[in-house]
């Protein structure tokens, strides 16, 4: 697959991080397909998440998502995924290899500054979730 989803999360997008996130993005090789500055509701980040939602930490990451704006963008580049996933590093930013995005940008495991989707047929469905195919170039 060539395309990934992706979000800015709250954390990173109140402390300033977009230019230098989208920055490494580009520089990485992606593509910007689609991209929005916006606002989840919680019953929309409930949604985005539902994945999730018997582990303990759902209602943290629900509020989390839900408390400040985002950019969602689709990212186009050959195995965009797996490729993207090793640009972002680990979920949790004390194990992320140096110089990923949540290396620099992430706070904390809850915190992590950006969302990567985990699979091509994921990223469908989230990329869907969040722009008409009219949006999408
Ligand atoms: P993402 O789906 O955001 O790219 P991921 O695939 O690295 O992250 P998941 O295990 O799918 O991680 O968890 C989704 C998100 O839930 C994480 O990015 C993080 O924001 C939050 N999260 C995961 N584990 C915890 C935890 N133990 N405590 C708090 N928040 C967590």
């Amino acid at each position: 697959g060539n395309r990934t989803f992706t979000m800015i999360k709250p954390d990173a997008v109140a402390a300033g991080h977009i230019g230098a996130i989208l920055a490494q993005i580009n520089e990485a090789g992606f593509r910007i397909v689609a991209m929005k500055l916006t606002k989840l509701s919680q019953e929309k980040a409930g949604e985005f998440y539902e994945v999730h939602k018997e582990r303990p930490f759902y209602g943290e990451l629900v509020d989390f998502m839900s408390s400040g704006p985002i950019v969602a963008a689709i990212l186009e580049k050959d195995n965009a995924v797996a490729d993207f996933r090793t640009l972002i590093g680990a979920t949790n930013p004390a194990n992320a290899e140096p110089g990923t995005i949540r290396a620099r940008f992430a706070k904390s495991m809850g915190e992590n500054a950006v969302h990567g989707s985990d699979s091509d047929e994921n990223a469908a469905i989230e990329g869907a979730f969040h722009f008409a195919g009219t949006e999408q170039f």
